[in-house]
């Protein structure tokens, strides 16, 4: 055990892993990031609309010797996002990594309501937990938002998931300068092709994601997503405020 999130309460929104038919799945990216959270010391409060699944991340925290709490409610539902801040008492951190992905593709394969569904998932719920959580934080306190590369050049073939993740960027600079006012961070993760069941799905409905070269040969894990999550909520990153930290391999390069 760690110890760089002693003493620390942190909400995962989206702490759970999309179900998946493979027996040796890898994690997801908010159950990797509630794990890694517990291994340094902190206290989880694992919130997610999938109830099955926030539970198995809660007692994977448990096994590593951590403090978990589980909050079943949806972060597109203004009540549900007051839940899962209710829960988290004496909160230090917030991780809002819950997203979706909606639409056949292209502007044409995109609804009006495939637009409204991910950005209520991907945008407006991080602004309404982040609008709950930032009066609740004291000095040191952070907020990490998990967003993706194709929030800075056009990925997924899904304008409302680019263009969500575009505006968490906007979200979080908005929340690091409010914030800084009381001595809080926010900063954005920006994931690359990550080896998760949804990154597996992603790539059953697109095969050609899977063939897509990075530079550093691979995919990305959860893991690797979870390490600089960690860094951004603990101190060592006390000085690094209202910025995108991309996790992706080198595919930003090319
Ligand atoms: P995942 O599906 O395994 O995990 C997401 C979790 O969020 C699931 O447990 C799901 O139940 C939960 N969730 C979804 N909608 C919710 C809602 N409305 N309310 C509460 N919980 C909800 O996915 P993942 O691959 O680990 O992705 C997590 C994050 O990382 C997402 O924001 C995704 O956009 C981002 N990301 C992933 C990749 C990748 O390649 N996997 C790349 C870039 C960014």
């Amino acid at each position: 055990m760690g110890e760089r999130l002693l003493g620390h309460t942190v909400l995962v929104v989206g702490a759970g892993s999309m179900p998946s038919p493979e027996p040796d799945a890898p994690v997801g990216n908010g159950r990797a990031i509630s794990v890694a959270c517990a291994r340094e010391g902190a206290r989880v409060v694992c919130a997610d609309r999938d109830e099955t699944s926030a539970r198995v991340t809660a007692s994977l925290v448990r096994d590593v010797g951590g403090e978990a709490t589980v909050v079943v409610a949806d972060v597109s539902d203004e009540d549900g996002c007051a839940e899962m801040v209710a829960a988290a008492r004496d909160l230090t951190g917030v991780v809002c990594n819950a997203g979706i992905g909606r639409g056949a593709g292209g502007l044409i394969g995109t609804s009006a309501d495939d637009w409204d569904a991910t950005l209520a998932v991907n945008l407006r719920g991080p602004f309404l937990i982040a609008r709950l959580a930032m009066p609740l934080l004291t000095v040191g306190g952070s907020f990490v938002f998990i967003g993706s590369l194709a929030g800075l050049q056009p990925g997924s073939r899904l304008p409302a998931y680019d263009a969500s993740k575009a505006g968490l960027i906007g979200l979080s600079r908005h929340v690091a300068l409010e914030g800084a006012r009381q001595g809080v961070r926010s900063n954005v993760v920006a994931p690359g092709l990550i080896d998760t069941p949804l990154g597996r799905a992603a790539t059953r409905g697109r095969p050609t994601r899977g063939r897509t070269l990075v530079p550093l040969g691979r995919q990305g894990t959860a893991w690797e997503v979870a390490a600089v999550t960690v860094f951004l909520l603990s101190d060592e990153a006390s000085y690094i405020t209202g910025t995108t930290l991309s996790v992706d391999g080198g595919l930003g390069l090319i």
